[in-house]
């Protein structure tokens, strides 16, 4: 059983570095001194946990923490609250795209971002 995405299948190329998060689990990418974690875990609820016990990135109720998710190589950067932590992490594995300062959720990336431009824009 090959896992594709798309409508073309694409043989001869390597399958994704990651596999789909509910047939696997879920693998912590956290850049800690510039490495990827990589543990694994089976619900995102433990991954989340492992993040703020082991990675520090809970945050406090004043304190926003800037995620440190590996992406394709460079952090993730973004700001968030506590509150906001496990719905932001939930991005990184595809389940929505989530404004973070609203909670709504987009399927595209690009979307979310121009949500975030319009509604949300930086100092
Ligand atoms: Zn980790
Ligand atoms: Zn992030
Ligand atoms: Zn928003």
């Amino acid at each position: 059983m090959n896992h594709v995405d798309g409508t073309t299948l694409t043989y001869g190329h390597p399958p994704p570095a990651q596999p789909p998060a509910a047939a696997t689990g879920y693998q912590c990418a956290w850049l800690e001194k510039q490495s990827r974690c990589g543990e694994w875990f089976p619900t995102l609820a433990e991954l989340v946990v492992h993040l703020g016990e082991i990675h520090e990135a809970c945050g406090t109720a004043n304190k926003p923490l800037v995620c440190q998710w590996d992406i394709g190589g460079s952090p993730c950067n973004a700001k968030f609250r506590r509150d906001n932590f496990k719905r932001h992490i939930q991005t990184h594995f595809g389940i929505a795209d989530v404004c973070e300062d609203c909670g709504k959720s987009y399927s595209r990336p690009d979307t979310l971002k121009k949500h975030v431009k319009k509604y949300h824009p930086r100092q």
